[in-house]
C-alpha cells in the first residue's frame, strides 16, 4: 500500500487509497433485530467493540429489499436508478419473457474493486452463492494477482477464472451445502486466510441469507451462527484492518397464528379481473434456490400487455388487506431510485407480515415444511446495520449527522471517513 497513491474517483465518488486493508462485509437477511437481540444478550462481543470504539448506525438499503440490488449498491457506491440491478429478474418486453440480471453487461458504472485493482490495488471479492460472483467482479483482471470466487463452487476454482485454487485446501474446510451456514462461514474463514497470506487492499465478502430466512433472532441456530460471525469479524479486526459491517436487507416474519405464509396471490386475482394472460408479475426474488422462502417476497412487479391500464390495475389491488404499496412506473422509480427502463408498469410492496407470490400452482413451498415464512423485498425490510470498527473522523462525523446513512455509502464511510 503506498499513501502517496492519488485518489481513486469510480462513478464520480473519489476514494482516497487505503490506509490499511479495508474489509466490507454483507451480512446476507442481517437484520438489525439479530444483532439487538445479541448485543442484549452479550453474544457478539466483538460487534459490541466496534459499535463502541468506532461508528455505528441503521442505514437505508436500497429498495426492492433483495440480495442483487443491494450487492451492487455496496459494490459500486451507487444508488439503483445508476447501477441498474433492480432484481433478480425483470421482464424483457421485446420477447415478454423475464430475464435474469445477474450478468455483469446489465451492470451500469463500474465496481470500487475494479477500479481500485486498475489503479493498482490488490483486491478479494468472495461470494457465498455463485449468482453474485461475475457481477461483483466486473472488470476485474484476475490474471493480475486479484481473486473472486464464490463458496459454492469453493471445489472447481481456477487460477484462469478465479485466481485462487484448491480454496477448500486453503481454508481446511470440506465443501459446505448451498442450505447451509458453513456456505457463509466459508466466504469469511477464506477472506481471513488471504488477508493474513497476501495482505489485499480492498476484500468484499458476501454472504448468503439462509440462516435468516430459516430462523428468528431469539432462535438458537440464529445466536450460534452470530456466535461464529462475531468470532471470525474479531479475527480479521486483529489484522489492522478497517472492518465495515452491513447486510443486503433485513427479514422479517410473513407466516400467520398457525405458522402458514400469508400469500397474496397477485397474479391469479390480476387474472380473475382482468383474464389470464393480460398482466405478467415478475418476483424479481426468485433464484435458483428458493426451498428456504418459495420465491416468495415483498416486492414484485406487474406488466401489462397493452390492455390494462397501470391505473386499473392499482385501483383493483390497492385496497387488498396487506398490500402496503402499488405504485406505477414513474412513482415506484422516483420514490424508490429505480431504473425506469427496467421498471414495470405497477410495482407492488406488501405489509411487513405479508407477501406476494404470483400464481399460487407456480410456487413449491414444499421446502418450507416445519418453518414459519421469513423473507424480504419490501419497505419494511431496508434497515440494515452500518457498523465500523473504527472511528469516523470529523468531516464523516458531519456528513452522519447531517444526512440520512445509505448502505450504499459504506465503502465511502470506510475508505474516506475513517481515522
Ligand atoms: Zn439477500
Amino acid at each position: 500500500m503506498n499513501p502517496n497513491q492519488p485518489s481513486v474517483v469510480v462513478n464520480d465518488t473519489p476514494y482516497r487509497w487505503p490506509l490499511r486493508p479495508v474489509v466490507v462485509v454483507c451480512v446476507d437477511g442481517g437484520d438489525p433485530s439479530y444483532l439487538q437481540q445479541y448485543l442484549a444478550d452479550g453474544s457478539v462481543s466483538n460487534i459490541a467493540r466496534f459499535i463502541s470504539q468506532g461508528f455505528a448506525g441503521v442505514a437505508d438499503g436500497s429498495m426492492p429489499s433483495f440480495t442483487c440490488p443491494n450487492n451492487m449498491s455496496l459494490i459500486t457506491g451507487t444508488p439503483t436508478a445508476r447501477h441498474g440491478i433492480s432484481g433478480n429478474y425483470y421482464l424483457d418486453t421485446a420477447t415478454w419473457q423475464p430475464v435474469v440480471m445477474t450478468g455483469p453487461e446489465l451492470l451500469r458504472g463500474d465496481t470500487i474493486i475494479a477500479r481500485f485493482a486498475a489503479a493498482g490495488a490488490k483486491v478479494v471479492s468472495i461470494t457465498a452463492k455463485d449468482k453474485l460472483r461475475k457481477q461483483l467482479a466486473k472488470g476485474l483482471d484476475v490474471s493480475q494477482g486479484h481473486v473472486s470466487f464464490s463458496s459454492e463452487f469453493a471445489d472447481r476454482c481456477t487460477l484462469a477464472e478465479n485466481g485462487i485454487e484448491n480454496v477448500l485446501e486453503l481454508v481446511g474446510m470440506d465443501k459446505p451445502g448451498m442450505y447451509s451456514m458453513e456456505l457463509s462461514l466459508l466466504v469469511l474463514e477464506a477472506g481471513l486466510k488471504l488477508l493474513q497470506q497476501r495482505r489485499p487492499d480492498l476484500l468484499y465478502l458476501s454472504l448468503t441469507d439462509w440462516v435468516q430466512h430459516k430462523w428468528a433472532p431469539q432462535e438458537e441456530d440464529a445466536r450460534a451462527f452470530y456466535r461464529k460471525l462475531d468470532d471470525v469479524f474479531g479475527r480479521l479486526a486483529a489484522c489492522d484492518v478497517t472492518l465495515a459491517l452491513t447486510a443486503d436487507h433485513g427479514m422479517s416474519d410473513k407466516s400467520n397464528a398457525a405458522g402458514e405464509p400469508n400469500v397474496i396471490w397477485l397474479q391469479d386475482i390480476l387474472d380473475a379481473r382482468f383474464g389470464a394472460g393480460e398482466t405478467v408479475v415478475i418476483c424479481p426474488i426468485t433464484d435458483a434456490f428458493v426451498a428456504h422462502h418459495g420465491a416468495l417476497g415483498g416486492f414484485v412487479r406487474v406488466w401489462s400487455r397493452g390492455k390494462v391500464s397501470a391505473q386499473q390495475i392499482i385501483q383493483h389491488i390497492v385496497s387488498i388487506d396487506g398490500i402496503e404499496l402499488a405504485l406505477d412506473k414513474a412513482t415506484a422509480c422516483r420514490m424508490f431510485d429505480l431504473p425506469a427502463d427496467r421498471e414495470a408498469d405497477v410495482a407492488v410492496v406488501s405489509r411487513h407480515d405479508v407477501c406476494i407470490g404470483a400464481s399460487a400452482v407456480n410456487h413449491d413451498l414444499t421446502g418450507l415444511k416445519g418453518n414459519r415464512l421469513r423473507t424480504h423485498g419490501g419497505t419494511s425490510e431496508t434497515k440494515v446495520p452500518f457498523i465500523l470498527n473504527r472511528p469516523l473522523n470529523d468531516a464523516y462525523k458531519a456528513k452522519a449527522a447531517s444526512q440520512p446513512l445509505k448502505s450504499w455509502q459504506l465503502f465511502d464511510y470506510a475508505i474516506n471517513g475513517t481515522l
